[in-house]
């Protein structure tokens, strides 16, 4: 099975539990003002890679994965469920501890999709903003979409960790953290919630492709700001991790 893939990292710390081998697939619908991707965005002209040698790739590592396993990041994995559900399958196969890490703009929950999160033990989402309108500042997008599919995976009661990328100006209001702590509280399959610090790593390929970096005078939030957030979360009994 073939699928158009961004890039792979055999050795990564910060995708999931443990040593994780990554797949990011090519391909997202969301415009975040600062994706540390941008250059995943297109699916158009990507070549596309055979599975069977991304897996060939992951046995060679795999004494490297005991305590974790394999990822699929992106852009958006969930624009190619068939593809993550059939790899994911094949890694769980072998043994492998399984993680999906989606935007979760998921418009249609198709059976290519359940699939996809049936064969991951575990999905990190992204929740960029509760608030609609200022998700589609921060997005482009409406924020419908990964609601509706955060609350399809408490539905089935699948693990999930929730990213939140805390960005001065977009995400830093605490009313907002409120809002999302009173969403998530209720979800007895949320494991935690990671707040990630804003940087501005992924500049170099807007740069690249000529594309308007605006968050250019954006600074990273202070410790101070993560922990106050943090505690918000904290009061609705989520366990949070910056
Ligand atoms: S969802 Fe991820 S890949 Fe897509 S635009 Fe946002 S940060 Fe970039």
């Amino acid at each position: 099975m073939l699928g158009r893939i961004h890039s792979e990292d055999s050795f990564s710390a910060v995708d999931g539990p443990g040593i994780r081998y990554v797949v990011f697939m090519q391909g997202c619908q969301m415009r975040c003002r600062y994706c540390h991707n941008r250059d995943s965005w297109s699916i158009k002209d990507q070549p596309s890679t055979e599975m069977d040698d991304i897996l060939q790739r992951v046995q060679g590592v795999r004494h490297f994965l005991k305590n974790g396993g394999v990822t699929v990041s992106g852009g958006e994995p969930m624009l190619q469920a068939e593809f993550v559900a059939e790899f994911l399958r094949r890694c769980k196969q072998q043994g492998l501890h399984t993680c999906i890490d989606t935007g979760g703009f998921v418009k249609r929950m198709t059976s290519a999709v359940r699939d996809a999160v049936d064969a991951a033990d575990l999905v990190l989402l992204d929740i960029k903003q509760i608030d609609p309108d200022m998700h589609r500042k921060l997005t482009l997008v409406p924020n419908e979409p990964v609601l509706n599919f955060a609350r399809y995976l408490n539905e089935i009661n699948k693990p999930v960790w929730i990213r939140h990328v805390v960005v001065d100006g977009y995400t830093t209001d605490p009313e907002y953290t409120a809002r999302m702590a009173d969403f998530l509280a209720p979800m007895k399959n949320i494991e935690k919630v990671e707040l990630l610090p804003y940087h501005k790593l992924g500049k170099h390929k807007w740069d690249v492709l000529k594309d308007d970096y605006e968050l250019e005078e954006v600074e990273p939030p202070s410790k101070e700001l993560l922990e106050t957030l943090a505690n918000i979360l904290r009061e609705r009994g989520l366990k949070v991790t910056y």
